[in-house]
């Protein structure tokens, strides 16, 4: 090539390539700086190899990539002291390679642009999003090699000549163009080094420190480093203490509540992946904060979005995932049918299980602890992953009105002597307020029963898929029957009313309850000494009403009336006494359905304030 100047014209399909790329990738401008400093990064990082391999015998100097911006001029360099290139390397990957492929990408995938954008580096011409001008100012490492520049103005076109560079390495120059001068702006390049290249391989300095000197911030001799070259997920575990995880957490978090627990993965066979995993403390649904997790690519920021590469349970999980192997430049249907990707999901689905089998183990005292901050994550991976379920169902804990934990196996051995109903189930109680349904709560422990607390925003749906996994079980809200029938040991016997009967016994109760609800009146023996009158809200109606408060395809059920099952005790003294004269007794009738309300939390209003005067006037 000598001293004169090569034109030539780059081999694209497309007649010009540049508008199609800043077109498409419009919303994304802002990797190319990221795509730059990983070309710089690789190539230092080939001539750290080059020289412990022994082919490089020269001075390596100290590898860095430095980024200098004249803001003025709207230039902005990406300089390395890496392996360079020849003049055949350029024509190779820069004129052949890169721009032919590129062509071949856009033809292959021009309708599915829109969705790649974000996972895709376009290497680089990248550059071209934000420049109108690009050159590359380079001299190789090997012997003899001359230095080389070239020049593109965004037209097909280029020119290569002999360069000036004396010193080893790259400099990419770029003009940046008048629409994307934001990127001439130093706030807003440093952020995005920040953003992308703070945990690189190579030292990337972007100025020079400051310090404060007579009130004011001025310049030091000192370089200005944004990343850190070693981040923690790339050391082995057994060389990082507590505080070494944790100081990394708030380094990316920094506004966030010191973690729960965090799980360090390391694998590199059948595939790359390394990272480290944080539960946040995870209070209710409102507060979940998805896309926490940062994917990396040998240290390179690629996204937060990982919902495609880890089960959707896990993105309410923090922290970072590095590995090569998980492609980037394909679309995300593409990603899930990946084989690659569903190792990798089933590989951190298997560690977090590990792992909090591991603590459920050996630091129970630990999980207890923290059970209220962890449970709606485990319930929310049991509902939804399969695989997770069956591990959980060993570690997963539950919790009793009295604050007391169990395994499901240990609990399930406490209740299954006394809580063992006449079809051979197991009856677990739960309530799910320990107000609201404090005398339920109460008259099941009367009866020697425990009750669990089952109050998490997910447990409409949980205790349906508990008990499909724990078998022979039934689960029952305190207040879904009589306490005495809540696990019936044997056939209940019913009293005797003939049809007429039942229909004015129905009527009269109807009567005397508030309007706009659904009541299924039933007559039953439930013993002396038993309330005359019970409201309970059936398990079946109160969990599809949950279940549709909460969203899940059935809201028919949310637009029913309220339904409640009213019982009426036919062996209370009192009751006995108003269906022998029921008219004589109205009353006394208003008066315990109104404590049977009452109970319940639903005597309100005027209808409480009728009932206290009704009391009074009784007690005269
Ligand atoms: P990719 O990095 O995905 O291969 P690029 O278009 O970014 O694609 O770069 C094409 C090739 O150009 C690289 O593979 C590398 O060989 C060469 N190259 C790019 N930047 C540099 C650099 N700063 N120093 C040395 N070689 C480079």
């Amino acid at each position: 090539m000598a001293d004169k100047t090569l034109k030539g014209k780059i081999g694209v399909t497309t007649e010009n390539i540049f508008p199609v790329i800043k077109q498409f990738l419009y919303s994304d401008h802002e990797i190319f700086l990221r795509e730059l400093v990983a070309n710089a990064v690789d190539a230092s990082r080939k001539m750290q190899a080059l020289a412990s391999s022994g082919d490089f015998k020269g001075e390596l100097g100290t590898l860095k990539v430095s980024v200098e911006l004249d803001e003025k001029k709207r230039l902005l360099r990406i300089i390395d002291n890496g392996i360079g290139m020849t003049e055949e390397e350029v024509d190779k990957y820069i004129n052949q390679i890169a721009f032919s492929s590129a062509g071949e990408f856009l033809e292959k995938y021009k309708d599915q642009l829109g969705s790649i954008i974000g996972h895709f580096g376009l290497g680089f011409y990248s550059a071209f999003m934000v420049a109108d001008k690009v050159t590359i100012d380079t001299l190789s490492w090997k012997e003899g090699a001359k230095a080389v520049q070239w020049t593109c103005d965004g037209s097909p076109e280029y020119d290569m000549k002999a360069g000036e560079r004396r010193e080893r390495g790259t400099t990419i120059t770029l003009h940046i163009d008048e629409e994307d001068k934001e990127y001439a702006g130093k706030g807003r390049i440093r952020s995005l080094l920040d953003k992308y290249c703070k945990f690189m391989p190579i030292p990337v300095v972007f100025g020079k420190k400051t310090e404060w000197k007579d009130g004011k911030s001025v310049e030091t001799e000192e370089d200005e480093v944004i990343n850190h070259i070693e981040p923690i997920w790339t050391k082995a575990p057994s060389e990082l203490k507590d505080e070494d995880y944790q100081k990394f957490y708030r380094e990316l978090y920094p506004m966030e509540e010191e973690p729960m627990f965090w799980i360090h993965l390391n694998v590199d066979y059948p595939f790359n992946l390394t990272g480290i995993l944080y539960f946040p403390k995870i209070k209710e649904r409102m507060a979940i904060d998805k896309n926490k997790i940062q994917l990396y690519c040998n240290q390179m920021f690629v996204t937060d979005h990982v919902d495609n590469i880890v089960p959707e349970f896990l993105t309410l999980l923090h922290g970072v995932i590095d590995s090569p192997d998980i492609p980037l430049n394909v679309s995300r249907s593409y990603l899930q049918s990946d084989a690659n990707v569903k190792k990798i999901s089933t590989y951190i689905t298997k560690k977090v299980a590990d792992r909090l089998e591991e603590i459920f183990k050996e630091q129970r005292e630990q999980l207890e602890q923290k059970w209220d901050n962890l449970k709606l994550f485990i319930e929310y991976g049991m509902l939804s992953d399969e695989k997770f379920c069956e591990r959980a169902l060993n570690f997963a804990l539950f919790k009793n009105t009295e604050g007391k934990f169990f395994s499901y196996e240990d609990y399930r051995k406490a209740i299954e002597g006394s809580q063992t109903d006449k079809d051979k189930k197991v009856v677990y109680l739960y309530a799910t307020d320990k107000e609201a349904q404090w005398s339920g709560i109460e008259a099941a422990k009367n009866l020697g029963y425990d009750v669990l607390l089952m109050d998490c925003e997910l447990d409409a749906h949980f205790v349906g898929l508990l008990e499909s996994k724990l078998k022979d079980s039934r689960f029952a809200r305190v207040d879904s029957d009589a306490p005495a029938n809540l696990i019936p040991k044997e056939e209940e016997v019913k009293p005797e009313l003939s049809e007429d009967d039942k229909k004015a016994l129905d009527e009269l109760m109807k009567g005397a309850l508030p309007e706009g609800n659904e009541y299924l009146v039933e007559a039953r023996n439930l013993g002396e000494d038993k309330a005359a009158v019970l409201i309970t809200r059936s398990e079946w109606m109160r969990r599809y009403r949950d279940m549709s408060a909460l969203g899940g395809g059935m809201n028919f059920y949310g637009q029913l009336p309220e339904s409640f099952n009213i019982i009426v005790n036919m062996e209370n003294p009192v009751m006995k006494k108003i269906w022998e004269d029921r008219e004589g007794n109205a009353t006394l009738l208003r008066q315990v359905t109104d404590l049977a309300l009452l109970q319940n939390g639903m005597l309100k209003g005027k209808a409480l304030a009728e009932f206290i005067a009704r009391s009074e006037e009784l007690l005269k």
